[in-house]
């Protein structure tokens, strides 16, 4: 079985990247730069499902901030608990 993460697009890229600190334009830039590697990997799927699984709350995983992951899990909770149920 091959693993998804010797398949990612950030392989080759500073980690750093995807951890942007602090605020303004030049972490909105590098928030920017780390979604656009998200955009062009054939894995971004596998590794937003991981990131949302973790409960991940920094940096850019499977294309989305932390914002847009809290955001996301926010509506599919609800359709889990539904099918829970
Ligand atoms: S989706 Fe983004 S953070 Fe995740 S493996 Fe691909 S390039 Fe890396």
């Amino acid at each position: 079985m091959t693993n998804w993460l010797d398949r990612a697009a950030c392989r080759d890229v500073d980690p750093e990247t995807f951890f942007p600190t602090g605020a303004g334009r030049l972490t909105e830039r590098q928030e920017t730069r780390a979604k656009s590697v998200c955009r062009r990997c054939p894995v971004r799927s596998e590794c937003l499902h991981s990131a949302q699984l973790h409960a991940s709350d920094d940096g850019v995983w499977g294309g989305l901030d932390a914002g847009e992951r809290r955001a996301l899990r926010r509506t599919r909770a609800p359709r889990a608990e539904q099918g829970a149920a």
